[in-house]
């Protein structure tokens, strides 16, 4: 029996009675119901009212090359029916996972030529987090174990991903994190700036927070410093063009690992194939995951630099760590097609040299200006909408967070899927997006402002 057998009504009682969402007050979704996404196509969703909705969020930052993509589920049909399943275990292995970490060490900054993988972003940072300490144990320095991370960080919602991500409301939830992990004030200049702050000066600031986190505890000590290159769910919170080279500095003054967590920017989205070259940063690690197949099956890959590649393999002994589905043969024949659609689209070319720039351009001119907008700022296709009370103060709308989820409902109501991360409207469209879309988008924003402001005042 399929879902169409079922009224809406229906699903969503089956729904509330059986199925528990991730990151939902399930009190809240008893009440409201759930909202049905039945198909989707290009850049489009629609619900089960038919209702057609621009996706401005590529289902979570992940749907890069746009829905409805018949190779992929061609290149899953043929894996699945060749090989569904072999493990990399135990020096076995199957041809896709193979190919596929040639391709990525292929698309990679220099020196990244590894590839673990795992089924979720979570997964590989908790594998990252593994192997950073390992590697020191390698190198006989098992002391040299704590990792510096940022508050408002996002690693992911497994105990070592939510122990890396700097967000408290995970925290309190958590009953233990994992030791030895701090977390250090983030780049957000439109909230930690001083007045009359240069926007470079900031970023130094910010990132001298990471060597007095280092010098605190003693460069003997610290493993490593993770962070997304842009912070995704924290709000697309957009460094100044100072602060990774000056991370970058810092953490090879003290010989501390640098590990970024590209789940969000890897694979085009701010218009390299890693952020890591947008921000001229030559990290140790690189975890990816989501856009690595467009969504369309679960799979990560964890990037190893060649100086942690070198230690496991001269010094050996096992890296006791693995998952039943690391290098899933049908999850990397999807990425392999995925990645090949891309290059062949040319997809991160565009979203650098024209619709990056157009998107940005959309952001300043047709939604800078509203009066319930305190900044706008992009990177590649990547941006957020500040939401204010006052333009001039910067002061928000009382409760934080009410106005932008005002906002977001508004958006859905004119077509425009958004998301709200407390008073910053967040936007990270499928990569296909091109210039007419961006101006839809822009159109649908624009007015779901002016009605939100029409609640507000
Ligand atoms: N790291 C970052 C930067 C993310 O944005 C996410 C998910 O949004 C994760 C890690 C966790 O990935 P997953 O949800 O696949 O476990």
């Amino acid at each position: 029996m399929t879902y169409q057998n079922y009224s809406l009504k229906q699903l969503q009682q089956i729904d509330a009675a059986h199925h528990l969402h991730p990151f939902t007050d399930h009190k809240d979704l008893r009440a409201a119901g759930s909202r049905m996404i039945v198909r989707a196509d290009g850049p489009f969703v629609y619900d089960s009212e038919g209702n057609e909705i621009l996706d401005g969020m590529a289902g979570l930052w992940c749907v890069n090359i746009g829905y409805g993509r018949n190779e992929l589920a061609e290149a899953a049909y043929q894996q699945m029916k060749e090989l569904p399943y072999y493990n990399s275990f135990f020096r076995c292995t199957t041809p896709t996972p193979t190919l596929l970490a040639k391709k990525i060490a292929e698309l990679a900054p220099k020196g990244l030529s590894q590839v673990f993988f795992g089924s979720s972003g979570s997964e590989a940072n908790d594998t990252a987090l593994r192997l950073v300490r390992h590697f020191w144990a390698l190198e006989g320095k098992p002391e040299k174990n704590r990792i510096i991370s940022r508050k408002m960080a996002y690693h992911g919602s497994t105990v070592a991903g939510t122990s890396l991500g700097g967000m408290e409301g995970m925290h309190g939830q958590l009953g233990g994190a994992v030791p030895n992990i701090v977390h250090v004030m983030m780049p957000y200049a439109f909230e930690l700036s001083l007045p009359g702050e240069s926007d470079h000066d900031f970023g130094m600031r910010a990132a001298r927070a990471v060597e007095d986190a280092i010098l605190e505890a003693g460069p003997d000590k610290v493993a490593a410093f993770i962070g997304e290159p842009v912070m995704g769910a924290g709000g697309v919170k957009i460094p100044p063009a100072s602060y990774w080279p000056e991370v970058q500095r810092i953490c090879r003054k003290h010989d501390v690992l640098l590990m970024l967590d590209e789940v969000i920017t890897g694979y085009g989205r701010t218009g390299h194939w890693f952020a890591a070259e947008t921000f001229g940063v030559e990290p140790d690690t690189i975890t990816t995951a989501k856009a690595l197949t467009s969504g369309y099956q679960p799979l990560s890959a964890l990037l190893v630099g060649d100086r942690i590649a070198g230690t496991l393999q001269e010094k050996g002994g096992e890296f006791y760590h693995g998952y039943t589905y690391s290098g899933h043969p049908v999850a990397c024949a999807v990425a392999l097609k995925n990645l090949e659609i891309m290059e062949k689209e040319g997809l991160v070319e565009r979203v650098r040299d024209d619709t990056g720039p157009y998107f940005a351009e959309m952001l300043r001119e047709r939604i800078g200006g509203h009066p319930l907008v305190g900044e706008v700022r992009s990177v590649g296709l990547m941006g957020a909408i500040e939401i204010v009370g006052d333009k001039r103060t910067r002061e928000r709308f009382q409760p934080v967070g009410s106005a932008a989820v005002l906002v977001r409902d508004h958006a859905i109501g004119q077509g425009m899927m958004m998301r709200a991360t407390g008073d910053t409207m967040i936007l990270s469209p499928p990569l296909i997006w091109t210039r007419q879309t961006i101006d839809l988008a822009g159109e649908r924003i624009a007015r779901a402002l002016d009605l939100a402001e029409a609640d507000l005042r």
